[in-house]
């Protein structure tokens, strides 16, 4: 990893060099799907912009509309692909409405957890695969970091069984409300404003949201006392989608910058993640003790993990890009796990004061 910097820092380097004579400035526009007050994600493209604009001594200019600004945070994707913006700052399962093989660049349910996903997607496959799903919709895709494991969500009750799972409504987007609507669960979408009131006044029963550092913020700490581990998102990578024409159009010297770039704000992006989080919940678990922080039952795991399976083998058959990317997942995560829980899951229990 360090060599890889140290060899991209000095290609970035010589090709500075060969093109000093090079002065026009190039501007481009990157369309986020994150307000900046959003913790770790707002900061990520302003972090980019920084990094560029220093790298290239002012050559390449980027300008950053949030959603305030460009009112469409969940079709950043198609502001990038129009050419409307050069760079949207995204998350790929957004657009599964459109293309539903995106959502194995975001995160998958039971899918691979980040450090398995990066393996992946550099080593085993998954960057070929991606390049084949973008390249269709005309875009270049880099990774944009990694928010990590999410949590189950926050439960007014707790889940004992199956049936406790029948009719509780759930705030709970994308494939995850897809799974447990299977389940019985009534998944309900709720304004963003209107969240906490209707979690509050029973309205829903539950919301899933992210983990604790964005949880902590929307204030669930406060009506809800069981906290639910993960199953549904154990892994969201964000992306930097690239409309190719833009970034063809650029120097090779400033494409490696922005490559360059892009791949240190993702590396802190998931290093917040991981930071944030557990200075999060320390917070969150002081200031109230009576949490609890509770798993599904092994009944009702098995079942969303089969329902799960069904949607994705459904989509399989469907679609042959997707098969091939979700056997990909599959046969890789099979010898992933096997290693992360010899290696990390066994130092963690065995080592557990
Ligand atoms: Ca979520």
């Amino acid at each position: 990893m360090r060599l890889h910097h140290v060899l991209l820092s000095f290609l970035v380097f010589c090709v500075i060099g060969a093109n000093a004579s090079d002065t026009k400035t190039y501007r481009l526009k990157l369309a986020t799907s994150w307000a900046n007050t959003v913790p770790i994600l707002g900061e990520a493209p302003l972090e980019l912009k920084e990094m560029v604009e220093t790298m290239s001594n002012g050559r390449l200019q980027i300008r950053i509309d949030d959603p305030t600004k460009h009112k469409a945070g969940l079709a950043v994707m198609d502001l990038a692909k129009t050419g409307q913006y050069d760079i949207g700052y995204t998350a790929s399962y957004y657009y599964k409405g459109k293309d539903f093989k995106l959502i194995f660049f975001t995160t998958v349910p039971f899918g691979l957890l980040p450090s398995e996903q990066h393996a992946w997607f550099e080593y085993g496959g998954g960057k070929e695969l991606a390049k084949k799903v973008y390249e269709e919709h005309g875009l270049l895709h880099f990774q944009g970091g990694n928010t990590g494991m999410q949590m189950g969500g926050w439960f007014k009750k707790e889940i004992t069984s199956l049936e406790d799972l029948k009719g509780l409504k759930v705030r709970i987007p994308g494939m995850g409300g897809e799974v447990m609507s299977k389940l019985g669960v009534l998944a309900v979408t709720v304004p963003l404003g209107e969240l906490y009131m209707s979690l509050e006044r029973g309205n829903i029963d539950a919301v899933e949201w992210i983990s604790p550092v964005f949880d902590m913020n929307m204030g669930f700490q406060k009506i809800a006392k069981f906290y639910y581990t993960g199953w549904q998102e154990p892994a969201s990578e964000t992306q930097f989608l690239f409309n190719k024409k833009s970034f063809d159009k650029l120097p090779k010297d400033l494409q490696l910058i922005l490559e360059t770039a892009m791949s240190k704000v993702a590396n802190r992006v998931l290093e917040k993640a991981v930071y944030q989080n557990a200075l999060a919940w320390d917070k969150i678990k002081t200031e109230h003790p009576d949490i609890k922080v509770a798993s599904f039952p092994k009944e009702v795991l098995v079942e969303l993990a089969k329902a799960n399976d069904a949607i994705l083998d459904e989509q399989a058959t469907k679609d042959p890009v997707f098969k091939e990317i979700l056997d990909s997942q599959r046969a890789f995560i099979n010898k992933a796990r096997a290693w992360t829980k010899m290696g990390d899951y066994a130092y963690i229990n065995n080592t557990e004061k």
